[in-house]
């Protein structure tokens, strides 16, 4: 089998398998290996990892962890692949490979039985479709995990670091800073991939923390909060918040609040930082359920 990560060892494989491309799936994949030699590099990979990959598509990044790593977990979606991986990772013992959603997967369950529940490393070139849900289950359901390096369109991997004030500035970027700090790898061009994509890419290396930076009453109220901050972003703080459905919460209760943080009535989501949500949601929680 040739080496993948190459124009002309991925039209080799892709022929043999009279492989169609599903637009659905967001196939795009490398086909250089100067790009895959960095990921691999950013994500500092070892013997002793253990590499949970997410999409694998013909095999060409996970021959690469599959070098570097003591283990490495693949799960692709689309079965049309699952023949052509057997094929690409024959010669190596250290893979399996799993076909199914990685979003109707339980990858806690899964990372118990492969890592005996020991952090992993997730490493993958998202389809773009679903970079931000895939993002937040593997962060929401506490998945054990030590990083995650992944490809993503390059306007997400900037949402995810900005800080308040700009206008990519909402629900993700406070997400993934609460949960990891992130760190840009680098930039890829759509020549990188087969088929091109029409958008830029970046590689993100985001670091979980092992405590998060700010304490909260609940930490699922704080992230409900924060929703209806940015759901509403033209409105005030204290007109978003009252009016958001199932949040319980009168103009007066966040006034309050906001008064005791020594803020304005007049003050808006976007320019809140992760502290200042962290303590709002401490202030306005009313415990249970
Ligand atoms: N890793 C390969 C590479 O770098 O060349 C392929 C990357 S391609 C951008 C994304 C891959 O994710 C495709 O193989 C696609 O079929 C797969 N995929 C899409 N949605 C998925 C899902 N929900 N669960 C698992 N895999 C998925």
């Amino acid at each position: 089998m040739p080496r993948l990560g190459t124009p002309t060892g991925t039209i080799e494989v892709l022929h043999k398998y009279n492989f169609n491309f599903q637009k659905k799936f967001g196939q795009n994949f490398l086909i250089e290996p100067g790009v895959l030699e960095t990921i691999v590099e950013a994500a500092e990979i070892g013997e002793e990892d253990c590499v949970l990959e997410i999409g694998p598509g013909i095999g060409t990044m996970t021959q690469y962890l599959a070098e570097q790593a003591g283990e490495v977990i693949a799960v692709e979606i689309d079965k049309a692949l699952i023949p052509i991986l057997k094929d690409t990772l024959s010669t190596y013992t250290n893979v399996t490979v799993i076909n199914a959603d990685i979003l109707k997967l339980d990858v806690e369950e899964l990372v118990r039985e492969k890592n005996g529940g020991k952090p992993v490393k997730v490493v993958a070139n998202l389809p773009y479709y679903i970079t931000t849900p895939i993002i937040m289950q593997l962060f929401e359901s506490h998945v054990p995990l030590e990083s995650i390096t992944i490809m993503v369109q390059t306007e997400v991997a900037e949402r995810m670091q900005v800080g308040p004030g700009t206008k990519d500035y909402g629900a993700l970027s406070l997400a993934v800073q609460y949960y990891s700090r992130p760190e840009i790898v680098t930039h890829v061009p759509p020549s990188c991939f087969m088929p091109r994509p029409n958008v830029g890419s970046t590689v993100i290396r985001l670091n979980r923390y092992e405590k998060p930076p700010v304490e909260t009453a609940d930490e699922e109220f704080m992230f409900r909060l924060i929703r209806a901050s940015f759901n509403q972003r033209r409105k005030t703080l204290v007109n978003g918040l009252s009016n958001a459905s199932g949040l319980n919460l009168t103009k007066e209760e966040v006034t309050d609040a906001l008064e005791k943080m020594g803020l304005p009535a007049t003050i808006r989501g976007e320019t809140f930082t992760l502290e200042q949500f962290a303590r709002l949601g401490s202030l306005l929680y009313k415990g249970g359920p």
